[in-house]
């Protein structure tokens, strides 16, 4: 784990800072009563407390890995770079961040902490990290009560996960950039067309933030064609339909090889301060 991810951390407990064990196989906390993480084999470290629940298990983190991995998303990836390079962000926080893929590809010119409640998808994440040796480092954590100190981060990013502003706002510093990424009205539209009889518009995020000022929003849409069965049925898992669709009309995937879809996204940036 780097120093500058390192000095974004506190203690989930007691809130004060971290350092490395000397050994460098567990973190510490200032606290006068110490508390102790140790890493994970591939390097991420858990600082859930009790009562954080859990994360996306590992079937859903294999289907979204295989998905994110054959490229359909990289031009959302790459838009969230370069709005990170013109906001000059150092240091960010993506909150929510799944399996890493955004959060990975971030970090090739930045310090960036993935934290995710998600266990299976943080080991997947660090696993990434420590492969292509990107400037990321990854913690089980929840994104109601992150285990970041105050005013540390330049930018938090927030993609297709629950925004929780108050948190947010903390852990940015004055000046700093929320980007939140959410699924724009024409989202996989072809999907919908697929399963349903008559798709209907996507509401957009119902979860923006209220304190925050917004500086821009903007919307990034491009047309793809996913291929293979098997990658098509990963894309429906990561939707919110797959948990509404009907037996029958989830069969209507069953014998589909090509899905040409719109993809959609809305991107806001909101402002800490003014
Ligand atoms: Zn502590």
């Amino acid at each position: 784990m780097n120093n500058t991810v390192l000095a974004m951390l506190r203690c989930p407990v007691c809130a004060t800072s971290m350092q490395i064990t000397e050994d460098g196989r567990s973190c510490k906390c200032q606290g006068t009563r110490t508390h102790s993480y140790d890493f994970a084999r591939s390097g991420y470290l858990n600082l859930t407390r009790p009562g954080d629940g859990e994360g996306d298990l590992k079937e859903a983190v294999n289907a979204r890995k295989l998905f994110l991995s054959a490229g359909y998303y990289e031009p959302l990836s790459n838009e969230i770079n370069t709005i990170l390079q013109n906001l000059n962000a150092k240091t960010v926080l993506d909150a929510g961040c799944g399996e890493g893929y955004y959060t990975n590809r971030m970090a090739n010119d930045r310090a960036v902490l993935g934290v995710d409640l998600s266990r299976a998808g943080i080991d997947s994440a660090a696993k990434q990290a420590k492969q292509n040796v990107t400037g990321a480092a990854f913690a089980v954590g929840s994104i109601f009560s992150i285990p970041v100190r105050d005013e540390t981060c330049d930018a938090v990013t927030n993609l297709f996960a629950p925004c929780c502003e108050e948190e947010f706002s903390r852990v940015l510093k004055n000046g700093g950039y929320l980007i939140l990424v959410g699924a724009g009205e024409r989202h996989l539209m072809g999907l919908k067309q697929v399963l349903y009889e008559n798709p209907y518009l996507n509401p957009g995020r119902a979860d923006l933030p209220t304190q925050m000022v917004e500086v821009e929003r903007r919307r990034l849409t491009y047309t793809v064609t996913v291929e293979g069965n098997e990658t098509i049925e990963a894309l429906f898992s990561m939707t919110p339909y797959y948990w509404r669709t009907s037996e029958s009309d989830r069969i209507k995937l069953q014998n589909i090889d090509t899905l040409q879809t719109e993809l959609d996204f809305d991107i806001f940036i909101y402002k800490k301060g003014d």
